[in-house]
Order: structure tokens, then C-alpha cells, then sequence
């Protein structure tokens, strides 16, 4: 269920383990590079970070050179132009390829993947409206499926997957079948994010696809970021938590950019020619769904993506998850588990891989006094921990920092003994008075 990112991930799990993967869109099968209405965030910066790249590779081998080729950005998002803490970060080399690009542009070539694959069907226009159970068994056995909101028909299927996105209704079916709630953490950071699509005069672009400016929190709610992508368009985004939503007028939106801790984002969009209407998504709560905690789930149905976990945008995670969980999907079946051991398996591998970028989001988010949700007594303590890291000027300290925000690495590499002592040393250095009055 689900054509976005997730499904068609998800498929080429499937593909390799199933006679014939037939996957259900209720859109139309989009247009070359627009945007559609299943996807509203579809009109906003998508970064692929360096980690969910290396899946698709893994998944298409030889396929992410097409994305550059066509014109996706890569880059070294240590490289990039970062405004966080309260001070622009040193420019560090990981190493590691991101890509920016438009979403509908990822889409499309994700999509044009997963089609060449021999036994995977694609279905557009179709609605699933709910799946349909073998009740002696527990399992679903199929989706009653349709075009517009009547015409009703039965799809059978060995395994579904639930890649409808955050407003999932797994939760509303299972508990109308009888197996009860699914536990749910919710972090409300009342976010919107606000995005057009600019033409920047060449002497006013950026000298780094992405130039990003954050906070700091708690002072400062808003950020702002420009982004390159194909085509010779810039993204301009404006972001805000706890209702300071920015505007999509472009005067109020360059005003509200003016107000950001740097002029950085406003010199570069006050420049530039807006090329399409201003998009705006609110983002009034990330949610984990632990479906791996429900003492009774049927067997036959498996979600992914946003469905289980849809984090704050801000930190660009969403996709790489997404690919990690696919991946996961895959390796469970590789293992030849069945009904009730691969669920239990890939729900234990998926909610062990989101505790990081979780954890990650959720410590920036309770920065803000304002958020809501269950806040772990550790936050404070690891905010300000990587905080110092990634204040503390060290180059090789910063690039590790970057490792463990991009997914790349476990946050226990922070906790090694040469990273503290190095960013204590760059931080004893840089405040002793020699070089202060060099
Ligand atoms: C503003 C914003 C910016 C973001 N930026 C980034 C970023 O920079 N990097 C990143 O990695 N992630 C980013 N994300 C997250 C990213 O968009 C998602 O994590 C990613 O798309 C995975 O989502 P998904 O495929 O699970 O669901 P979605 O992308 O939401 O797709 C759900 C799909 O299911 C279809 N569908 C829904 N219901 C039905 C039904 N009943 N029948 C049939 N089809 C159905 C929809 O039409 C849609 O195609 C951002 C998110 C937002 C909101």
C-alpha cells in the first residue's frame, strides 16, 4: 500500500522473495517532476543522506550515478554551510555522498527502478480501503481495494505492507478488529515549514548546495535553508516550531528569512526569483508507533516508513529510515522467517534502528521548553554533550559528530575517549590568550 518512497522500497524487498509484488497507489501516476497530492511534502526540500544513499546502491546497484547524471546535487554535507549552537560550524570532509534534489524528481527515478523489475506491478488511482482478515487465523489475507470511493473489489496477498505514511490507518483497523491500541509516543513541536522554488542570479548562490541556519534554541524558534537541486533551481525554506510558522506570501516569507540569527538565507533569497507559490506543511507532532509492544498483532501485515515512525523533518531522516527498514524487511526474509517470527523480528530490528534517530530529534526538539511528550531524563545531558562536539571547532571531532546525525555511525562513537579529550583540548586552545590576541 503506498507508492511513495517507503512502497517502492518496500517492493524491492519483496521482489526478490514473492512470485509477483503488486503495488497500490491512490494517486495518479504522476507527471514528469510534479508533485502530488498523496505526498504534500513532496513540494519541500528532501535531502537523501549519505546512509540511505548506500542502500539504494545496494538495492540498484549502479543506479545513483543516474540521479546525478540527471542532475541531483551531490555533496559532502560536511562541506556544507552550517549556522548551529549559536555559531557557523568549521567546513569538515566526511567523505560521504548526500543528494539534494527535488522529491518528485527522487520519486520518479525511484519509481522507474522498481517498475524495470520483472515481477513488480505498479496500480495507480486505487484506494485501499481497509484489509480483510482470516479470523480463525489472525492474519489479513488481502485488501479490499478500489477506484474513487465505491467500486469495491478483493486483492488477495501473502504479505501486505503498510506504506500509507504517517496518517496510516493501521492503528484505526487493528483496533477495530479486536486488536486493541497501538502504543504511540508523540513529540508536539508544532512545526511548519514554508518552500519556493527560486531562480538565485549565479553571483548570489551559495558557494555549497546547502546552506542551513538553525535557532538556537531555546531563543530562536525559526531556521532557514537554501538548497540546490536540479534543474538550476534553489529551494528556499523557512521553518518554525511552536506555531511561528513562517509565511508563504513572498514579502512576509522574506521578512520572516531577515529574521533568522544570520542574514546568510535572506541575502541569497532576496535576490532570487520565486518560480512557483510558496508551499506550506505543518508538523504538529513527530509519532513512533510500537506496534512490537502489542500483546496480540495479526500475522500477513507489516508496516514501513512514516507509518511506523514519522520523525521531525528538520534532520532529513525520513528516506534513509525508510531505506534502513526496507532493508531490514529484506533481511528478515532472506532468513526464511514466516508469519509470527518475522513479525516478531522485524518489528524488534526496526524499533531498535529508530531508537537513534528518535532520540536524536527528540533531544533538539526538547530544547524548546514548549514541546510536549515523553521527555527522557538523559536529553538534557546528551544535548549538551553534543553540543560541545559540535561547537568545540575540531575538525576530526565535528566530522564523527556528523557521522552520527546523518545515521552513518552509532552515537556510542561519541563516547569514545579520543573525542572528548580532543574537543577539550581544541576548546582549551582556542579560549587561551595567545590566541585570542594571536
Ligand atoms: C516538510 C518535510 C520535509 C522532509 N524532508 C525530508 C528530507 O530532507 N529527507 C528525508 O529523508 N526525509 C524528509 N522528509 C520525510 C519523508 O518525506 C518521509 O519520511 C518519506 O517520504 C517516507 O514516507 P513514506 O513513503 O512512508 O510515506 P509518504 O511519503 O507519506 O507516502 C505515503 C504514500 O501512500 C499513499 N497512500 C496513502 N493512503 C493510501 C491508500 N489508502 N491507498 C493507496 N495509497 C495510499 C500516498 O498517496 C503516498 O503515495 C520530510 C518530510 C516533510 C513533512
Amino acid at each position: 500500500m503506498g507508492a511513495s518512497v517507503a512502497g517502492l522500497l518496500a517492493a524491492r524487498a519483496l521482489a526478490e522473495h514473492f512470485e509477483m509484488v503488486t503495488v497500490l497507489e491512490k494517486d495518479a501516476c504522476p507527471v514528469h517532476g510534479a508533485p502530488r497530492s498523496g505526498v504534500p511534502q513532496g513540494r519541500h526540500t528532501h535531502i537523501l543522506l549519505p546512509s540511505g544513499a548506500q542502500v539504494l546502491e545496494r538495492f540498484f546497484p549502479g543506479r545513483l550515478a543516474e540521479l546525478v547524471r540527471d542532475g541531483a546535487k551531490k555533496f559532502d554535507y560536511g562541506r556544507s554551510r552550517f549556522y548551529v549552537a549559536g555559531t557557523w560550524l568549521p567546513r569538515v570532509a566526511t567523505g560521504r555522498d548526500s543528494f539534494a534534489q527535488t522529491r518528485p524528481f527522487l520519486e520518479e527515478h525511484l519509481r522507474r527502478w522498481v517498475s524495470e523489475l520483472p515481477n513488480v506491478r505498479m496500480v495507480y488511482e486505487t484506494n485501499v480501503f481497509a484489509p480483510f482478515f482470516d479470523k480463525a487465523n489472525q492474519r489479513v489475507v488481502g485488501l479490499e481495494i478500489g477506484k474513487g470511493s465505491e467500486a469495491r473489489e478483493q486483492l488477495r496477498a501473502d504479505l501486505v505492507t503498510d506504506a500509507t505514511g504517517r496518517h496510516s490507518r493501521l492503528p484505526a483497523w487493528l483496533a477495530e478488529n479486536g486488536f486493541g491500541d497501538v502504543p504511540e509516543m508523540k513529540v508536539g513541536i508544532d512545526l511548519a515549514y514554508a518552500t519556493g522554488r527560486f531562480q538565485v542570479p549565479a553571483d548570489a548562490l551559495p558557494d555549497h548546495p546547502m546552506l542551513y541556519i538553525v535557532g538556537p534554541p531555546p531563543e530562536k524558534t525559526r531556521l532557514g535553508v537554501v538548497f540546490q537541486v536540479e534543474g538550476g533551481i534553489a529551494f528556499g525554506g523557512l521553518a518554525g516550531y511552536h506555531e511561528d510558522y513562517p509565511p508563504t506570501d513572498l514579502d512576509g516569507f522574506l521578512r520572516f528569512a531577515k529574521t533568522l540569527s544570520q542574514p546568510d538565507v535572506y541575502n541569497v533569497l532576496s535576490r532570487a526569483k520565486l518560480c512557483a507559490p510558496i508551499a506550506q506543511f505543518r508538523i504538529p507532532t513527530s509519532i513512533r508507533r510500537r506496534y512490537q509492544k502489542m500483546p496480540r498483532f495479526p500475522a500477513g501485515i507489516l508496516p514501513i516508513g512514516d507509518a511506523i515512525c514519522a520523525l521531525d523533518p528538520v534532520f532529513g531522516q525520513g528516506m534513509t529510515v525508510a531505506a534502513f527498514e526496507a532493508e531490514i524487511l529484506s533481511r528478515c526474509l532472506h532468513q526464511g522467517l514466516k508469519h509470527k517470527a518475522l513479525r516478531r523480528a522485524y518489528f524488534r530490528a526496526v524499533d531498535t534502528c529508530l531508537d537513534i534517530p528518535w532520540t536524536l530529534c527528540c533531544t533538539e526538539n526538547f530544547k524548546y521548553p514548549q514541546t510536549t511528550g515523553p521527555r527522557s531524563f538523559s536529553f538534557p545531558l546528551v544535548r549538551r554533550y553534543v553540543d560541545f562536539l559540535t561547537t568545540c571547532g575540531d575538525p576530526a571531532v565535528l566530522a564523527q559528530v556528523y557521522e552520527v546525525l546523518t545515521l552513518a555511525a552509532h552515537p556510542r562513537e561519541l563516547l569514545r575517549p579520543d573525542i572528548p579529550v580532543r574537543a577539550l583540548r581544541r576548546k582549551l586552545l582556542n579560549a587561551s590568550p595567545r590566541k585570542k590576541n594571536p
